[in-house]
């Protein structure tokens, strides 16, 4: 299995899609939710775009249709392996995505491999970070995969919230395999690791930063750690980062799991060690789903969807509220100012609403 030439790498194509261009909807008027859950259920990956667009959507006038169509695609969903794959910008994330993804396809006939991506910097300048994807060529090209760069627009949690609503969709349409890719800095992990079963944090030998990169908050988060760039002459500075990583690792044990972190060397370029990455997910997977784990871990992701979205509601309606942000700009003065606590302004204003103004 660690055949190079099972991977045909293309490099300098310049500007390819990351959606197959046969399969967008070529002058079709935009389907009901009804027949896009249709079309999703049979496979058409068409489809699955335009409902991903559709639940993207934040007009008005979408938001029915959306609705339609997640609490129809729910019923099918939850099948897939969701895996989050995160690491700095440069250690290879697109790279490994696009050989695993197809080295994946071909061991496993019956795998679809999708690929969202969360890029919190897209939303103000179109994924910077993350890019426009265009390395994942042959992954793209693959009739099993579908490749779907980052939600732009609107704030991370809204960008999170899209992607979790795309991998309904994706999960509807019979994708066995869901990789989220973030980028290793800011809080997109933090979310990502509420979407995923099983987070996967990409490191690379070096200088020694990747263990300034890998703080205390990643090293919890990480279910498996791959050590990237690990080939030829870079392998031993791999293996001695891949020690320095799991001692670090004792440190943060994520005792209450009974999980050991596996830190595995792998090169996403030239494919080496992806045997052992498969088998340290597979394992994962196995071990969640025996514990019981795997379930519950979803059942608190669920939950803190619901509280999240509960609370941005909740601050939504106030903020549209006039009386709410009338007495609210009144209060903030007095807190500049140093009149009144900002403890006591903030009673003051709930009392308000406890009154329902
Ligand atoms: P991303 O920003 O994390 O998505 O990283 P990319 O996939 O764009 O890779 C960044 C650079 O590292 C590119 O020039 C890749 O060719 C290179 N790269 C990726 N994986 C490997 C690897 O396994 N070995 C080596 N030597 N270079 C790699």
């Amino acid at each position: 299995m660690s055949k190079k030439s099972a991977l045909h790498i293309s490099k300098g194509v310049e500007d390819a899609p990351s959606i197959n261009p046969r399969l967008r909807v070529q002058g079709k008027a935009s389907l009901g939710a009804e027949e896009l859950l249709a079309g999703i259920r049979s496979g058409d990956l068409a489809a699955l775009a335009q409902g991903i667009t559709l639940v993207e959507s934040s007009a008005v006038k979408d938001r029915e249709q959306a609705r339609v169509l997640l609490s129809g695609a729910l019923k099918f969903s939850g099948n897939a392996l969701r895996i989050g794959v995160s690491g700095v910008p440069g250690v290879g994330k697109s790279t490994f995505l696009e050989h695993y993804g197809v080295r994946l396809l071909e061991r496993e006939p019956e795998a679809r491999v999708a690929v969202l991506a969360v890029d919190p910097s897209s939303s103000k300048n179109h994924g910077s970070i993350l890019g426009d994807k265009t390395r994942m060529v042959d992954l793209g090209k693959h009739s099993r995969a579908f490749i779907r760069p980052s939600a732009s627009g609107g704030a991370l949690g809204g960008v999170a919230r899209a992607t979790k609503e795309a991998m309904i969709l994706c999960e509807a349409a019979g994708f066995t395999h869901v990789f989220v890719e973030t980028v290793g800095v800011g809080q997109s992990e933090t979310l990502v690791a509420q979407l995923v079963d099983c987070f996967l944090f990409l490191a690379m030998p070096g200088t020694g930063d990747e263990l300034q990169g890998i703080k205390k908050g990643i090293m919890e988060m990480a279910d498996v750690i791959a050590m990237n760039k690990s080939e030829g002459e870079r392998r031993a500075a791999a293996e001695r980062s891949a020690l320095e990583i799991k001692r670090a690792l004792q440190l943060f044990a994520k005792g209450h799991e009974d999980w050991i972190t596996p830190v595995t060397l792998i090169s996403g370029l030239e494919g080496e060690g992806f045997e052992e990455l498969a088998q340290d997910l597979e394992r994962y997977e196995r071990h969640h789903k025996i514990k019981g784990l795997f379930e519950r871990k979803r059942a608190e992701q669920r939950l803190f969807w619901f509280e999240r979205s509960l609370s941005e509601g909740l601050d939504r309606l106030l903020a549209g509220m006039e009386s709410w942000n009338t007495a609210k700009a009144a209060l903030r003065e007095q807190v500049a100012s140093g009149a009144l606590s900002p403890f006591e302004a903030g009673e003051v204003l709930l009392e308000r609403v406890r009154r329902n103004f």
